[in-house]
């Protein structure tokens, strides 16, 4: 029997330059090297690390993904969102 690894697609941020992004639809994972495209545009080969998000340091929001992910979904939007100070 093999211990299945379950990784639920919703939590699967790609991190670049410091920043996590979403994906929108991930239905499946990425394989290594494959060029995936967050929500704000950036595209970027995929790397997979074991570590938990702490042991990154000081991770910070892509503005640019919240805002689309926002909009996607439903959320609101208030006005002073970052991403829409710096389009
Ligand atoms: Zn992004």
């Amino acid at each position: 029997m093999n211990a299945r690894i379950l990784i639920h697609l919703d939590v699967v941020h790609p991190v670049t330059h410091g920043r996590w992004h979403r994906v929108a639809y991930l239905r499946r994972l990425p394989h290594p090297g494959e060029v995936i495209t967050m929500m704000c545009g950036e595209s970027a080969p995929a790397e997979f690390v074991a570590a938990w998000p702490m042991d990154e340091p000081a991770l910070t929001t892509c503005w640019g993904c919240d805002l689309a992910y926002r909009r996607a979904i439903g959320i609101p939007v208030l006005p002073n969102h970052p991403a829409l100070a710096h389009p």
